[in-house]
């Protein structure tokens, strides 16, 4: 079966092409998929994730995965949640990366929990109408006091595995990828696939 990301994320596309790679999806690569802009304005990674697959599987006219994602922190109240990717937007235009987790520092200085867990939602919508398969994945950890390896994309540097006792930015792609919210979520995603392809 032929399906897209909708993703520009190469990072992002790269964790879910090694997850899928032999259970005979059939991913287009980014330069074969037609990207759309879209708001990601829900209140739940479920909701984003269905809105871009959505969209994706219109404009392709394929399956499109989307995985929408984000990290929640327990002393913030679960931000920056469905705003991970744009949270210190309110100091400059388009934060990247960098931005995002010194506003996270800053955030947390002084601050002695530090719990904070990734979340990940996927969504494959068909564009036939076919009932959409969904999975959703999550990893614990915390939030280290300053950045710690160069492996990965986002919080990666900041968050402290509890399971692999490193933070992801110093894990393999397939270290991170046995314990992570997005390895879990593709794993639940690939066994409800099974049955269908
Ligand atoms: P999305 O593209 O709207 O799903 O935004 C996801 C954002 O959440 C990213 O830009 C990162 O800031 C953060 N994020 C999601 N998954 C990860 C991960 O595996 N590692 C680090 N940061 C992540």
């Amino acid at each position: 079966m032929k399906s897209v990301i909708a993703s520009n994320n190469l990072k992002k596309r790269s964790e879910i092409a090694l997850i899928l790679s032999g259970l005979g999806i059939g991913l287009l690569a980014a330069d074969e998929t037609r990207f759309v802009e879209v708001e990601e304005d829900g209140e739940t990674f479920a909701d984003n994730a269905r809105k871009k697959a959505e969209a994706f599987a219109a404009v392709n006219q394929l399956p499109a995965l989307a995985d929408d994602s984000g990290l929640c922190v327990d002393a913030l109240g679960g931000a920056p949640g469905v705003y991970s990717s744009r949270y210190a937007d309110d100091l400059m235009k388009e934060p990247g990366d960098a931005d995002n987790n010194a506003k996270l520092l800053k955030e947390l200085s002084g601050v002695e929990n530090r719990a904070a867990h990734f979340i990940c939602a996927l969504h494959l919508s068909f564009p036939d109408g076919r009932k959409p398969v969904t999975a959703q994945g999550r990893v614990e950890g915390s939030i280290l006091s300053g950045s710690d390896g160069k492996q990965g994309f986002g919080y990666d540097p900041l968050f402290y595995s509890t399971e692999l006792n490193k933070s992801f930015a110093n894990a393999t792609t397939e270290e991170k990828a046995s314990v992570s919210h997005r390895g879990r979520a593709l794993r639940a995603f690939a066994k409800q696939m099974k049955a269908l392809v």
